[in-house]
């Protein structure tokens, strides 16, 4: 899957699908992130090194009706700038997050016209730990 195809079918910039997998149900979209896009965290300074990753899985929105989710190793980045050494921030969700932004504004749209039984059921989530995280 190219960068073009998730940018306009996700909304992701800065990222390439390496390769995609399926298990149980389950899409896997396997990104990666080009290192001249990196920045610091803290500083949005450009001046970084990376200092290893951390893999990532964030549920995205689902497609043919198939969960789908995104995993993507996340560089700690040493900024030259500020000193610091941070997890370098993911654009399409918020830290601590297991949702992208899209995936929650897509589950808010269903909550206008469906229960949160019938929301949670649809997108394959716990509608308890999902409803908690959101409202968060
Ligand atoms: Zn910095």
């Amino acid at each position: 899957m190219s960068s073009t195809l998730l940018y306009r079918a996700f909304g992701f910039r800065q990222y390439d699908c390496v390769r995609p997998t399926t298990a149980d149900g389950i899409m896997t979209l396997h990104l990666w992130q080009d290192p001249t896009h990196d920045r610091c965290s803290y500083c949005q300074s450009p001046d970084v090194i990376r200092h290893g990753a951390e893999e990532r899985t964030v549920r995205t929105v689902p497609i043919g009706g198939k969960p789908v989710d995104l995993r993507l190793p996340v560089p700690r980045l040493g900024c030259r700038n500020c000193g610091r050494i941070r997890q370098a921030a993911i654009r399409f969700t918020r830290p601590f997050r297991r949702f992208t932004h899209a995936f929650e504004r897509y589950a808010l749209s269903l909550l206008s016209h469906m229960t949160i039984q019938a929301v949670a059921d649809h997108l394959q989530v716990g509608w308890t730990y999902a409803f908690n995280r959101w409202r968060g």
